[in-house]
């Protein structure tokens, strides 16, 4: 960013020959940036069209035809999950209805028990099947009255065409997925999926297609080999690093796997799983730091939050390096201070928060905790770096921004909100979501703030935040996305 400032100061820093570009007084912010996201499952999902909830025939089809219209040419579509039982006319569907909603590419949509695949033409002459194919062994090709195979296949029929669909092309999702993020104001991500999808940015990368810059996660499994490789974190340029190796301490709340220090209220005997024993994790933070990688480590529990703490203290913080913690969700509020001790980032999912505090209240009842503690974390010098931790979430960034704001859902509940005593003013939030993010990949430098120096990566938005009521970031859409000085994308 070449300046930043009243007009004048602007125009004497472009020069004559800058083209002007008149927002006609929209809200201008930094880029949001999501310090925890899986973009290749996201990019997955995004892939699949879902039909449960239809209802006819005419329904299933427009919902596919519509979803076509999303995907690049000649991309198999997949998804499904259809129960024509459920139809006001149940009738069984065939290959001719998907053949008039998508005759040039390849469709195979499992029924919602998995038992029954609906193909279309193409997708079956791709396997080889026709009139002449004989029903394979636990199988059936549907054939009509003329032996001609209707595009229903039973049971292991519908193997062959799976094995076709697995190789989608991730870089081809992620292409697509990118235009989403771009469209709900990110311009920055901390990637926690795979090295497949790591492969699949470099691809993009290479072919100037990147149009989102990426922080990219090594998952645990991969470890040995990065160290092995010499990677090390924030190698790499402005468009894509590497990040911190992903290590998991326990499991989730809503499958009583996280880890805490008493049992879950109504199962004795039952706190929880650690999912690294803790030698084993000081081990691994020891061997990552050593190598010049930092660790994020998913902690949920308590008990795995106070044990993630003392394994980071035992391996020698306080480097360079920014270990983290993902989620931090539920904690001892001494161990706060402990955080911010260390420099301990703490990555965040402000919707995490309003989706799970019914689940919060039935399991973990009235206890000493620090529940999503944002404003606890921030009073004591804890970094706060914010993300939506997609697909388990939508991964609009001004949903996140509300809850951490209201500590209410979209639909107002609770009222007043839920601790209200821990939660964020709306410049606090969105620094979390921007400069936190960056801070947390020691990006501080270059992203997080509207200034001279800084990556030109910033958004146009049809509603000012800070001067609207917290309702109406529920509503806030994104004008235009710039990423590095070039509009990404912009509203038609
Ligand atoms: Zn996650």
């Amino acid at each position: 960013m070449l300046a930043a400032g009243d007009e004048s100061e602007v125009r004497a820093a472009a020069g004559r020959s800058a083209e002007v570009v008149d927002l006609e007084g929209a809200a201008v912010i930094p880029g949001l940036y999501d310090a925890h996201i899986h973009t290749a499952n996201y990019a997955r999902a995004l892939s699949e069209v879902d039909l449960r909830g239809v209802r006819s025939l005419e329904a299933a089809l427009a919902r596919i035809s519509e979803h076509a219209s999303r995907l690049e040419p000649g991309a198999w579509l997949s998804g499904g999950r259809w129960n024509s039982n459920t139809w006001e006319r149940p009738v069984q569907p065939d290959r001719y209805a998907l053949d008039s909603v998508c005759p040039d590419r390849p469709v195979a949509l499992p029924s919602v028990d998995g038992h029954t695949t609906w193909a279309n033409s193409l997708a079956l002459r791709m396997t080889g099947i026709d009139r002449g194919t004989p029903d394979p062994v636990g199988g059936q090709i549907v054939k009509d009255a003329d032996g001609e195979p209707t595009g229903i296949l039973r049971e292991s029929a519908a193997y062959p065409l799976r094995d076709l669909m697995t190789s989608g092309d991730l870089s081809a999702m992620l292409r697509v997925a990118q235009e989403e993020l771009l469209a709900l104001g990110l311009t920055s991500v901390h990637d926690i999926d795979g090295e497949d999808c790591r492969a699949a940015y470099l691809e993009l990368r290479a072919a100037g297609e990147l149009k989102l810059r990426v922080h990219k996660a090594i998952p645990r499994d991969h470890l040995e080999a990065a160290i092995a490789e010499g990677r090390r974190t924030g190698q790499g340029d402005d468009w894509f690093r590497t990040g911190p190796v992903k290590l998991f301490s326990d499991g989730a709340l809503g499958s009583h796997t996280c880890h805490m220090s008493e049992p879950f209220a109504g199962t004795p005997g039952n706190a929880g799983i650690a999912v690294t024993p803790y030698p084993e994790l000081v081990r691994l933070i020891g061997a990552a730091s050593a190598a010049g990688i930092a660790v994020a480590t998913h902690a949920i529990g308590d008990l795995a939050n106070h044990l993630v703490i003392n394994a980071y203290e035992a391996a020698g913080s306080r480097a360079v390096l920014r270990h983290r913690i993902e989620h931090a969700q539920h904690l001892r509020p001494a161990d706060i201070k402990r955080m911010a001790g260390l420099g301990v980032v703490a990555s965040m999912q402000p919707v995490h928060c309003t989706s799970d505090l019914d689940l919060v209240s039935s399991l973990l009842g009235e206890r000493d905790l620090a529940s999503y503690a944002w404003r606890a974390m921030l009073d004591s010098g804890v970094a706060l770096a914010f993300g939506s931790d997609a697909p388990v979430e939508h991964p609009n960034p001004f949903a996140a921004l509300h809850a951490a704001v209201t500590r209410t859902r979209p639909d107002g509940r609770p009222p007043g909100g839920w601790q209200p005593e821990q939660r964020l003013s709306f410049g606090e939030a969105l620094r979390a979501h921007t400069f936190g993010s960056a801070y947390a990949a020691g990006e501080e430098r270059r992203k997080g703030a509207l200034a001279e120096g800084m990556l030109a990566d910033f958004l146009a938005l049809d509603t000012d935040p800070f001067a609207e009521p917290s309702d109406a970031l529920l509503r806030t859409k994104v004008l235009t996305t710039v990423v590095g000085g070039e509009i990404r994308w912009a509203r038609s």
